[in-house]
């Protein structure tokens, strides 16, 4: 009896494992002949009722069956995965050769681009680059800078002045403003390191004046200073026909007129040669052949003194450039709105 049934079941198991479909039958499969309560599993169990001569050969041929269906669902398994696995491949292959999506990229803005530039050339001949706060006070705004009290930069039309209400009078006092313009990093810069030193300072300014095609509520500057024992306009025109020819890539022209700024004694403009006509005299130009570009001028005594300097033993030239200008003469722009204007079709063509 025992020995035809184990013949049968061996037959009968061998075909569902060979007929599994996947990982799920096989498991039944397995479950049905080899779980706990499997048809092997009981027969083994019951191995212990028979005789003595019976319960050797009933139990040998009942390992070797078991041994047998285990190697077989083994077998099934590694089939069964290599299946899926290939099944995944072909599903999942993905062809090289397809040309890809190019995924659109933008690029610096304008004035970023030329910000960099501007910081790369003076870096190139031994200029850090400093930041200050677009939050100033009013003493490095004004005061520290020589800049008089009665000065009509300080009206509310040119600043924009910050209340603070802070319920106590003292510190009311203490006024804060958006920075005019760049410069009173040069004090806050001399207050806390020693000549000799060659600073510029991009950064962001505001003013108080209603905008046209010139003229914006906030702007970019670069505020320059070099402060050493033997510092004279001469090192200054050197440094700065530099900058301006590596800048526009071509010969500039410089011209240096008198002028005034409260920080700066001697203070002068200076004029580059107009690109649009060569120096010839154009539209551009008012027919003059020369652009304005820049204030500067030699570090006033008092600033020196404000920032903590002897001005005997200290001389500097300082500067301020518009980065926006910079911007509008290099790519002949003409109107300074458009930068802020945040137009793609404007910005797009950088
Ligand atoms: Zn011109």
């Amino acid at each position: 009896m025992a020995k035809i049934n184990l013949k049968l079941l061996k037959n009968k198991a061998k075909n569902e494992i060979e007929k599994a479909q996947n990982l799920k039958e096989l498991n039944d499969i397995f479950k049905k002949y080899l779980g706990k309560k499997g048809e092997i599993t009981q027969i083994l169990a019951s191995i212990k009722n028979l005789t003595k001569e019976k319960r050797a050969r009933v139990g040998k041929e009942a390992n070797l069956l078991k041994n047998f269906l285990e190697k077989k669902f083994s077998e099934k398994t590694i089939e069964i995965k290599r299946k899926i696995e290939k099944e995944i491949e072909e599903r999942e292959w993905i062809d090289i050769t397809v040309p890809g999506k190019r995924p659109s990229l933008g690029h610096l803005h304008p004035l970023s681009q030329v910000k960099r530039k501007t910081e790369e050339i003076f870096q190139s001949i031994g200029f850090s680059v400093i930041e200050g706060p677009e939050v100033e006070t009013e003493w490095y705004n004004f005061d520290a800078l020589n800049i008089p009290k009665d000065h009509p930069a300080r009206d509310a039309w040119d600043t924009f002045w910050l209340r603070q209400e802070t319920g106590n009078r003292k510190q009311e006092a203490r006024k804060l403003l958006l920075r005019t313009h760049t410069s009173p990093v040069q004090v806050r810069y001399m207050e806390k390191n020693n000549p000799p030193l060659r600073i510029i300072v991009p950064g962001r300014i505001f003013r108080h004046e209603a905008t046209d095609a010139s003229h914006e509520v906030n702007f970019y500057q670069v505020e320059g200073l070099m402060v050493d024992k033997k510092v004279s306009v001469a090192n200054f025109k050197a440094v700065i026909e530099e900058f301006f020819q590596r800048f526009f890539e071509r010969p500039i022209a410089i011209r240096i007129r008198p002028s005034y700024f409260p920080f700066t004694e001697p203070s002068f403009e200076v004029d580059i040669s107009c690109s649009n006509c060569r120096g010839r005299g154009c539209s551009v130009c008012s027919k003059t052949g020369w652009l304005e570009m820049m204030g500067a001028g030699m570090v006033h005594p008092n600033v020196f003194k404000a920032a903590g300097l002897n001005p005997k033993n200290w001389q500097g030239f300082a500067f301020g450039i518009g980065l926006d200008r910079l911007a509008m003469m290099k790519y002949k722009i003409n109107d300074i709105r458009l930068f802020y204007s945040g137009d793609l079709r404007f910005l797009n063509q950088f």
